[in-house]
């Protein structure tokens, strides 16, 4: 007897991937169209995400999720112009993104940033520019693209032109327990990636315990994924895997991060951040052919560093993008909380290691990061860290500062309870520092 049934029926799909079954490329392509038309529920969206993240996804599905989410908008084409963009699988404390892509356009790279916001403890490069007022995020794609084209950098957020469907199932990921996945992240950064028109990408793949992938194995495999995408499409990718054991540079939250990055821009930034930024930016100006090398790259993103000529290029940016840029150079126009706890070191020693996704869960519950989708940010809020894995401490020295607002008084207390009960360890030595960059794959 012929099927009558129509395997394309969305509950028919969630039973399939439920019960372990490789679905179809029509199936993904179908699930995915109907829910980015809002013809499918969050709930069932959210079914088929459980289902996927703990049966997994074949290579064939994965691909297949990945262009189903690509053509969910627009596909941009910058024709013959190298246009080169950095992702990172995301972090505590990762402002990268705003050191190397000023670096990146100062050395005649053009640019096409389109940014992610918060996702479960890890913080977003567009929630954070947020805190510069007036900084739009949301252009049309004809006007990103011609400011790509002509002034080099564009930062926007995923539009509903651009991979929709990663824009809805990013939110629901967050909320669902549904992100430390191989697969949907690939689909989710590649889609996106994909359709803004980058030729080039370097990726930041975070691997220790602040990371979505903490194992260094699996953060090896999501970058081979990543880049298996690429070369589906003909993209030339670098991926570095980098450390997430302790956060990135000192400072977590909105408006602090934001400071951070200007700092470094200033070249006054710590020396982890500044380095990385650096490394991530020499391999977009190799990429875009602007260097022989990404070695030679990182010379002369430091030349642009050094000659303030990376901080013009983002003043440039903030112009562009309607943003208040007297914040250059008066950080007291970010939106920061007044109310400040010291978290002091118990015991004198050095800092053997952090729980980094804790202390990214703590910004959160300040209101730094979402807990529901619906959740509004609070750009006044975080910490900042004031010693690194094998910093010497002594009794009594500050170890953290938390920034936060009058009435969370007990809550910041309680966040710094668990710091030093939990989450930074002072041992008497420490014999091992992680390494910044632990590997580099293309
Ligand atoms: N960054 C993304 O864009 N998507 C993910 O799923 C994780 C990090």
């Amino acid at each position: 007897m012929s099927q009558v049934y129509s395997s394309l029926n969305p509950s028919e799909i969630l039973r399939q991937k439920r019960d372990g079954q490789e679905l179809s490329a029509e199936q993904w392509k179908q699930f995915i169209q109907d829910y980015t038309s809002s013809k499918i529920a969050d709930y069932q969206m959210s079914a088929l995400l459980m289902a996927g993240f703990i049966n997994g996804l074949s290579s064939k599905e994965t691909a297949a999720l990945t262009d189903a989410m690509l053509y969910s908008g627009d596909v941009l084409d910058f024709g013959d112009t190298p246009t080169i963009d950095k992702h990172s699988t995301g972090g505590v404390g990762d402002k990268t993104s705003f050191i190397l892509a000023p670096l990146a356009s100062a050395c005649g790279v053009h640019v096409p940033m389109m940014a992610g916001r918060g996702l479960g403890h890890t913080g977003g490069t567009i929630d954070k520019i947020e805190s510069i007022k007036g900084f739009k995020v949301d252009l049309p794609l004809d006007e990103f693209k011609k400011q790509v084209i002509e002034e080099k950098l564009c930062l926007i957020g995923q539009t509903s032109q651009i991979a929709p469907a990663d824009k809805k199932i990013y939110a629901l990921r967050d909320v669902t327990a549904t992100v430390e996945s191989i697969p949907f992240i690939t689909a989710s950064i590649m889609s996106k990636k994909l359709a803004e028109g980058a030729s080039g990408i370097v990726m930041d793949v975070k691997t220790g315990n602040g990371a979505f992938m903490a194992k260094k194995s699996d953060a090896k495999a999501l970058a081979k994924s990543l880049i298996k995408t690429a070369k589906r499409f003909d993209k030339k990718m670098l991926a570095f895997i980098t450390d997430m054991s302790q956060p990135l540079g000192t400072h977590i939250g909105n408006s602090l991060e934001m400071i951070e990055s200007i700092e470094t821009l200033k070249n006054k930034g710590p020396k982890d951040l500044t380095q990385l930024s650096l490394k991530l930016a020499g391999a977009m100006i190799f990429l875009a052919g602007k260097a022989k090398t990404k070695e030679s790259g990182t010379k002369k993103a430091k030349k642009v560093l050094e000659s303030g000529a990376a901080l013009e290029e983002f003043r440039k940016l903030i112009k562009l993008q309607g943003g208040d840029v007297a914040v250059i150079d008066d950080y007291s126009k970010f939106p920061l909380a007044t109310h400040k706890t010291i978290v002091k070191a118990s015991k004198t020693g050095q800092v053997h290691s952090f729980k980094t996704r804790a202390i990214g869960l703590h910004c959160v519950e300040l209101g730094g990061g979402r807990k529901i989708s619906s959740d509004s940010i609070d750009h006044a809020v975080g910490l900042v860290v004031h010693k690194k894995i094998g910093d010497k401490v002594k009794e009594g020295e500050n170890l953290v500062t938390i920034y936060h607002h009058k009435k969370q008084q007990s809550l910041a207390e309680q966040i710094a309870k668990s710091l030093t009960e939990n989450d930074i360890l002072i041992k008497k030595s420490v014999s091992k520092i992680p390494e910044l960059v632990w590997e580099v794959l293309s």
